[in-house]
C-alpha cells in the first residue's frame, strides 16, 4: 500500500526546546521542502543524495523564519520508506507553528498519531510487533521495560512466531494439496513430522504465554500494597521510599482514605506502590470503604507490604505479657489466608522509637506471637530511613529477573497474549484432530485458524481496525 499524500508534524516534544524537529513523509516531502527551504550556498534540495544535511534559512517568501538544518532521506532509505525530510530548527514554539504552517500551506496535511511508524508498518520496514515496540520504547521508563522494548523491536520474538507460521503454512499447503486428490487417498504431509511441528508450536507457544506475567509487570512495574492500621506509618514509608512528600502524612488517625499510587525504580525494575487505608473494623462509612478498597488493590498487588509500629508505647500496651501484639498476628494471619500466594512482607516501623534495651524485647515478643511461616519480617524506621535500604533489596529479590537476565523472549503486549492464546486454542484442536484421525478437510481449517493468530501477531494479518486501534496509542510525529 502506498500514500500519495504528505505528512507534517513536530517529532519533538511540544513547547520551548534548544532545537526542535519537524518531519514531512511521502512523495512530495522533498518537493515541498524545497519550496521553503533556501540553501545558504545555492543548492536545490530536490537535487542532493539521500542521507545528506543541508544549512538553509525557511523563508515565508521573503521573510526568515528561522536557519535550520535540513536532512534529506530518500524512498526506500528512511524510517517510513518514503521521501522524508527533517527540519532542525530553533526550538521556539512560535517558530515550529510557522514552519508547520508553511508546510501545510505548501501541500502536506498533519499526520495523525503514530501514523510515520504506521507508514513504516506498511511500506514493510517493520512488521506490526516491531511497530509496537517503538511506542514501549519511547515510553520505557526504567531498564527493564526499555531491555524488554529493545528486543522486541529487534525482532527476537516476531522472527520466532514468523518461522513457526511459515513451517505450518507449508504444512497446511500440503493437507490441502491432499484435499484435491480426495480419492486416491493419499498423503502428502507426513503426519509423523506434522506431529512433531505442531508439539514445538504447541511448547513455544506455552512459553510465551507463561512468559507474559514476568513481561508485563516489568514493563509495567511491580504492584505492591502497603496495608496497615491508620497511623503507623505507610504515608511516610512512601515517602521515604519515593524521597519527597507526596502522600499525605498526618497524625490522624484513618486519614489515608484514598489509595495514593507511585512508582520508584529498584535496581532497573519498577515498582508501583499502593498506599492503602488499612484493614482495621470499622463503623465509620469512608473509612469501612476505604477497607474493601484495601482488599481489591492487594488483589491486584504482587507483594503485599503489611506494616505496624513497634513503639514503646505499642510494646508497653495493655494486652498482657505474651499477648502483645496478638492483634497484629490476627491481621497477618487474615492477609496469609485470603492470599497464600503472594508473597508477603511484615514491617515494625517506627524502630527508631525504641531504645536498646527496648529493641530486644520487642524482638522477643515478635517472634513469640507472630506466625511462624510464609512471610518476611523487617523492622525499619520510615522516619530515620534506617532499614529502608534493606527493604528495597528485599522487594527487588521478589521478582523474579531470570527471564531478563538471560535474554529470553518475554512477550509484554496484551494484544500480542490474546493472539497466542487464541493461536494455542486452535493448535489444540489441531492436535485433537490428528489424535482422532480427522479428515484433511476438517483440520486444514483448525491449521487456517491457528495461521491467522500467527498472523495478527506480526502483522501479516491486518485490518483498519485493528491498525487505528494500535497507532491511535502513538504519539503524534512518531
Ligand atoms: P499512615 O496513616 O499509616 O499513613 O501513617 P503516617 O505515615 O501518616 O504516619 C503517622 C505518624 O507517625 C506521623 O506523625 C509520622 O511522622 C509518624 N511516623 C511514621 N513513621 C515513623 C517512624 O519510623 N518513626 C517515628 N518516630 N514516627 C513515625
Amino acid at each position: 500500500m502506498t500514500h500519495t499524500d504528505t505528512i507534517v508534524a513536530l517529532a519533538t516534544p511540544s513547547g520551548a526546546g534548544a532545537i526542535a524537529i519537524i518531519r514531512l513523509s511521502g512523495n512530495d516531502a522533498i518537493t515541498i521542502a524545497a519550496k521553503l527551504f533556501a540553501s545558504v550556498s545555492g543548492k536545490d534540495l530536490t537535487k542532493q543524495k539521500t542521507h545528506t544535511v543541508h544549512l538553509g534559512n525557511i523563508m515565508d517568501d521573503t521573510r526568515v523564519i528561522d536557519q535550520v538544518l535540513a536532512t534529506v532521506f530518500k524512498n526506500p532509505n528512511s524510517y517510513t520508506g518514503e521521501n522524508v525530510v527533517e527540519f532542525s530548527c530553533h526550538g521556539s514554539s512560535y517558530i515550529q507553528q510557522e514552519i508547520i504552517q508553511l508546510c501545510l500551506r505548501n501541500g502536506c496535511r498533519m499526520a495523525q498519531a503514530g501514523e510515520f511508524t504506521l507508514r513504516a508498518f506498511l511500506s514493510g520496514k517493520m512488521d506490526l510487533s516491531q511497530a509496537e515496540a517503538v511506542a514501549d520504547l519511547i515510553s520505557s521508563d526504567s531498564a527493564a521495560s526499555h531491555q524488554l522494548a529493545i528486543q522486541q523491536m529487534r525482532g527476537g520474538f516476531s522472527s520466532e512466531i514468523k518461522q513457526l507460521r511459515q513451517e505450518l503454512l507449508d504444512f497446511a499447503s500440503l493437507i490441502e494439496l491432499e484435499l484435491d486428490f480426495a480419492e486416491e487417498d493419499v498423503e502428502f504431509a507426513n503426519r509423523d513430522e506434522f506431529q512433531k511441528l505442531i508439539t514445538r508450536i504447541t511448547h513455544v507457544l506455552k512459553r510465551l504465554i507463561d512468559s507474559f506475567a514476568t513481561g508485563n509487570v516489568l514493563k509495567n512495574g511491580i504492584p505492591v500494597a502497603i496495608v496497615g492500621e491508620p497511623n503507623v506509618g505507610k504515608s511516610t514509608l512512601l515517602n521515604a521510599l519515593l524521597n519527597e512528600e507526596r502522600a499525605i502524612v498526618s497524625d490522624i488517625a484513618g486519614t489515608t482514605r484514598d489509595t495514593i499510587e507511585d512508582e520508584i525504580t529498584i535496581g532497573g525494575i519498577g515498582f508501583r506502590f499502593i498506599d492503602t487505608a488499612g484493614i482495621r473494623e470499622t463503623t465509620d462509612t469512608i473509612e469501612g470503604l476505604g477497607i474493601k478498597k484495601t482488599f481489591e488493590k492487594m488483589e491486584q498487588a504482587q507483594v503485599v507490604v503489611y506494616l505496624f509500629e513497634a513503639s514503646p508505647s505499642a510494646l508497653r500496651a495493655s494486652p498482657p505479657k505474651g499477648e502483645k501484639y496478638s492483634s497484629i498476628s490476627v491481621e497477618v494471619e487474615k492477609i496469609k489466608n485470603r492470599f497464600p500466594q503472594k508473597p508477603l512482607l511484615v514491617i515494625a516501623n517506627k524502630i527508631d522509637e525504641l531504645n536498646v534495651t527496648d529493641r530486644s524485647a520487642f524482638k522477643k515478643q515478635i517472634t513469640k506471637t507472630l506466625p511462624t511461616t510464609n512471610y518476611q519480617l523487617l523492622t525499619l524506621s520510615a522516619k530515620t530511613g534506617e532499614g529502608v535500604e534493606e527493604l528495597q533489596t528485599t522487594l527487588f529479590d521478589f521478582v523474579n529477573t531470570g527471564a531478563l537476565r538471560n535474554n529470553e523472549t518475554i512477550v509484554t503486549n496484551t494484544r500480542h497474549y490474546d493472539s497466542l492464546l487464541k493461536a494455542l486454542e486452535e493448535i489444540h484442536k489441531v492436535q485433537q484432530g490428528i489424535d482422532s484421525n480427522l479428515s484433511s478437510d476438517l483440520m486444514a481449517i483448525d491449521i487456517r485458524q491457528a495461521l491467522y493468530y500467527f498472523g495478527e501477531i506480526t502483522g501479516e494479518i491486518s485490518n483498519d481496525e485493528l491498525l487505528g486501534n494500535i497507532f491511535a496509542n502513538f504519539c503524534i510525529g512518531k
